[in-house]
């Protein structure tokens, strides 16, 4: 095992456009582990290798230094995540429309939040806003199971059906509010929040094993930070700060002042 403090920012943050980071500093665990799964392959991959090449020297040279993710990123065809008509920049490192409003998260920001899980394969995975299901396939090949819950049930049907044509076996999806987490499949060794929330929905903090971390943004006055939440075993939190972020807001009960669970 290798530690080391990486220094990342991104260059072309757009605002009220979801999902990319703004200037952050990320001090992460690196990891050498045992290479990835055998990853589902697509016809046309050949047309995009050079624009993925180029996107993954990019990310190395952001921060993402964990071989497993890297190895995970260069695997999932994200052109089979975004509308036809943005195939083309379907490696370009910046968030895109996936429609109903929502976009899938900036290759960055997928590559740092999957990074900051430290995923080792043996792990139970929750993810809260499935979207595209971009980076629900992105952990699939990290760990062992992924639960992934959209509250859009058309975005839900949508990444369910792409998951499952394109291979990805251990991806469970539901319609629903994550503000609840998936109780059903609890525990969970870590959990992936992928829109920004006012706090720490308690069903999740409940949900994760003690040792387990919660990876999220968080709203904190007029800015998003991504952070890290540690449950510990005395029944209390630690939580890292990595940067500020711009994300899609976590909609439904998170935004209740009150949410009986
Ligand atoms: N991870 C996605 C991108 C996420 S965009 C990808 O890889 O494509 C954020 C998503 O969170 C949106 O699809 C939005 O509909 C969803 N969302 C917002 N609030 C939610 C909630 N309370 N529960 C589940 N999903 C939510």
């Amino acid at each position: 095992m290798v530690f080391g403090v990486v220094a990342c920012r991104a260059r072309t943050p757009l605002p009220g456009y979801g999902c990319s980071v703004l200037g952050l500093s990320l001090a992460a665990v690196i990891c050498f582990n045992a290479a990835c799964k055998v990853m589902p392959q697509n016809e046309d991959t050949g047309h995009f290798e050079q624009a993925k090449q180029k996107l993954i020297e990019e990310l190395e040279s952001e921060g993402i230094t964990n071989p497993r993710v890297i190895g995970a990123l260069r695997a999932v065809p994200r052109e089979e995540f975004v509308r036809p008509l943005d195939r083309d920049a379907a490696y370009d490192n910046r968030a895109l429309p996936i429609g109903k409003g929502q976009t899938i998260s900036q290759p960055l920001i997928v590559g740092m939040m999957t990074q900051l899980l430290n995923l080792t394969g043996e792990e139970r995975v929750l993810e809260v806003g499935t979207g595209s299901g971009y980076q629900a396939a992105v952990l699939s090949l990290l760990c062992k199971e992924v639960y992934s819950i959209e509250i859009d049930p058309e975005l839900a049907e949508q990444a369910r059906e792409r998951l499952r044509r394109l291979g990805y076996t251990n991806v469970h999806v539901k319609a629903g509010d994550g503000f609840f987490g998936w109780r059903e499949a609890a525990p969970f060794d870590a959990i992936l929040v992928t829109a920004v929330a006012p706090r720490v929905p308690e069903p999740l903090l409940e949900q994760v094993k003690v040792g387990g971390v919660i990876v999220l943004p968080l709203e904190e006055g007029w800015k998003e930070t991504l952070v890290r939440v540690r449950k510990l075993a005395d029944g209390g939190t630690a939580m890292e700060r990595f940067g500020a972020v711009a994300f899609v807001p976590m909609r439904g009960a998170v935004r209740k002042k009150e949410t009986a669970h």
